[in-house]
């Protein structure tokens, strides 16, 4: 079997106009990580540690119960790798403290593949609101952004509606509906730290309740961007990842918060896999009717400042994916290319399979499937003169693809 190490030589030969370091990323999310009791140790420490609580709730296995799991890795150019950690890898890097060099490093079994280091810890972490709320429960950290979530459950679990790769809300730990006052209180604090955050980011579960449907969900976000909006004299450099809103929804939150642009995510660009894989989000909107909410949302927030991402892989996984990973490339340019004529930005994530979701755990593509897709995903966006300024390298880091534009002119 080839080693992680060859793997990653070979794509750097074979792809050398792609960063190293995002090929690297690709590789560590595709294998994965674990941390050494001497790493994990290190990252208790207070210049490290993170939040005990994890606002989206997922369940992470296979940690002691008194360690805190800490923040994204940062490579040394500052590529964001975000890895589940405590899932069962079949072969996943290591990452060890090293106390004599005073460096965490990346190894494949004693190989040494390049030094890393961690997010450090935010300051508002371990603060409490007014209300007694700790703030580490209201918002987390990831890359530049502050990550609010304004509900922290998805109705489409009920009746088994949920995204069949979705391991969102599985823990045990949910504030349900976030309190305004904490979410105020929690930025103005978070925004203390100097040049930490660059945006701020909101979502949450879907919540379809309401006459109409979504209304309770969007007088939500409204309240929550509004609070936010305490903090700031204008518009404020922001994205609301929520379902697709009609038009006329959307004015209504460009009007009444200082939202900047939003997210609607498609999730599976294919419309029968996407019928299948999100049956919640078929049922109350309908794949043809999301995508053209998702284009005319470009007319209120403007080119660029609209986006989608998809869960790549999971259009591959079984019973009903594609065969081969040929189609599924075809497939997700395709939907690039569709997008980026009407100024959206479609964008990647590397689906890791968790057996908490339906589709459990199972097989990924192989890495080179990401390597293409994240490539030609940039290629189309950067013909179309298309820019992911709210989901860079320094603002996100969730996207390969996007982290490819930092070489862009
Ligand atoms: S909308 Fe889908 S992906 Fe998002 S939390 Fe609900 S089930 Fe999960």
């Amino acid at each position: 079997m080839q080693g992680k190490r060859a793997e990653w030589e070979k794509a750097c030969r074979e792809y050398p106009d792609l960063s190293p370091f995002v090929l690297l990323k690709m590789s560590m999310v595709w294998h994965g990580a674990v941390l050494t009791e001497a790493a994990l140790d290190r990252l208790q420490e207070p210049d490290y540690c993170f939040g005990k609580l994890e606002p989206f709730g997922i369940s992470f296995g296979g940690r002691p119960a008194d360690k805190v799991m800490p923040g994204g890795i940062l490579l040394r150019d500052a590529t964001f790798v975000y890895i589940n950690y405590g899932e069962n890898y079949r072969d996943p890097y290591q990452i060890d403290w090293d106390a004599g060099r005073g460096e965490f490093l990346l190894k494949e079994g004693e190989d040494v593949i390049d030094t890393v280091d961690f997010v450090p810890r935010p300051q508002f972490f371990g603060k409490t609101t007014s209300r007694g709320t700790p703030m580490e429960a209201v918002a987390e950290a990831r890359a530049q952004k502050l990550i609010l979530t304004a509900y922290q459950k998805c109705r489409l679990w009920e009746g088994g509606k949920q995204c069949h790769f979705c391991a969102f809300f599985t823990g045990g730990h949910s504030l349900g509906e976030v309190d305004c006052e904490d979410v105020y209180e929690t930025v103005r604090e978070a925004l203390k730290e100097p040049g930490r955050f660059s945006e701020i980011y909101l979502s949450g579960g879907t919540d379809f309740g309401g006459e109409p449907p979504f209304s309770r969900e969007v007088e939500r976000y409204i309240r929550v961007l509004q609070a936010i909006g305490r903090n700031f004299s204008g518009r404020f450099s922001s994205q609301l990842m929520a379902p697709a809103y009609s038009r006329k929804v959307l004015e209504h939150i460009y009007k009444e918060t200082g939202l900047t642009s939003y997210c609607p995510n498609i999730e599976i660009w294919d419309k029968k896999l996407f019928q299948k894989l999100c049956p919640g989000k078929e049922q109350w909107i309908g794949h043809d009717e999301w995508v053209r909410r998702t284009v005319d949302a470009v007319e209120v927030f403007g080119r660029g400042k609209v986006c989608t991402q998809v869960v790549a892989g999971a259009e591959l996984a079984g019973p009903w994916g594609f065969e081969t990973v040929d189609e599924a490339l075809k497939s997700n340019l395709e939907g690039c290319e569709f997008f980026a004529k009407n100024g959206v930005i479609f964008l990647s994530t590397i689906w890791r399979p968790h057996r908490a979701s339906r589709l459990g755990y199972q097989p990924m593509p192989p890495l080179d499937y990401y390597i293409r897709l994240a490539k030609g995903l940039h290629e189309i966006r950067k013909s179309y003169g298309l820019l992911s300024t709210n989901d860079d390298y320094k603002h996100c880091g969730n996207h390969p693809d996007s982290d490819l534009e930092r070489l862009d002119v």
